[in-house]
């Protein structure tokens, strides 16, 4: 008799310690973006990871599980992936957020780990479900590894413009201030990186988001640098900066 209420109290104890730590996991923070045909919800898990859900059509961008908390989020119907390094390609967290008819977009050196994804090079569209994905270039013209070899080389990393009825939103990747966003016309959101020493400061970020005007910037990917910053460079440009938790 005695045991077996020792087995309950413990039951429950385990049951209350669960539920608990379920309840403390943080959600990821959520921006909403009125679009013709309804909202798009913007998911900010962490680092480079982004969700959008339109419609209950969920894109998963660079999905990694270290970058935030993914549980209780939806799997995805689009798998979006910029390159293959490991804060933006984490296969294992892939697979758990596949289903069959999921739809996996990557870059040519992300595909190898991604078996039945779908290859995109700069300058190549697609259209998943009405969404419509244009893949731009992602690299860096200052920043290098060693002489010679920057961190992103051009022509192998995606940007992506993803177009969601009568919004389009930008997900830069790793990137700098390239020459090649004078062409991105009517970005409502962008996404621009600044962790250095990998991909932008303030100022090129700055300059980057002067060069297309996006509506709304997000700097992501941030790390350790001040945010502060890059809404003092926009002060007055008409370029609404929007700081949320995206280290
Ligand atoms: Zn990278
Ligand atoms: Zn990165």
């Amino acid at each position: 008799m005695k045991s077996r209420v020792l087995i309950l109290i413990s039951v429950t104890i385990f049951y209350f310690t669960m539920t608990a730590a379920a309840f403390s996991q943080k959600m990821p923070e959520v921006d909403r973006i009125h679009t013709s045909a309804g909202d798009v919800e913007m998911f900010f898990i962490g680092h480079g990871s982004l969700m959008f859900r339109h419609e209950g059509f969920v894109i998963h961008i660079d999905p990694v599980s270290s970058s935030g908390n993914y549980e209780g989020l939806p799997a995805a119907d689009l798998v979006l992936v910029t390159h293959e390094h490991y804060d933006h390609l984490d296969t294992d967290l892939i697979k758990k957020l596949r289903k069959k008819e999921t739809v996996l977009i990557c870059n040519p050196a992300s595909a190898p780990e991604l078996p039945g994804s779908r290859i995109m090079k700069a300058g190549d569209k697609v259209i998943v479900s009405n969404i419509t994905i244009e893949a731009v270039p992602a690299y860096n013209i200052v920043h290098e590894r060693a002489k010679g070899q920057p961190f992103h080389p051009k022509g192998s990393g995606n940007g992506y413009v993803i177009s969601i009825a009568d919004k389009r939103f930008y997900v830069a990747g790793d990137t700098e201030n390239i020459p090649e966003m004078k062409n991105l016309s009517n970005i409502d959101v962008a996404f621009l990186p600044m962790n250095l020493p990998y991909t932008m400061t303030p100022e090129m970020v700055a300059d980057a988001a002067k060069t297309f005007k996006p509506a709304i910037l997000y700097p992501y990917h941030y790390g350790e640098t001040n945010t502060g910053e890059i809404k003092r460079l926009l002060k007055d440009t008409g370029i609404e900066v929007r700081i949320r938790e995206l280290k």
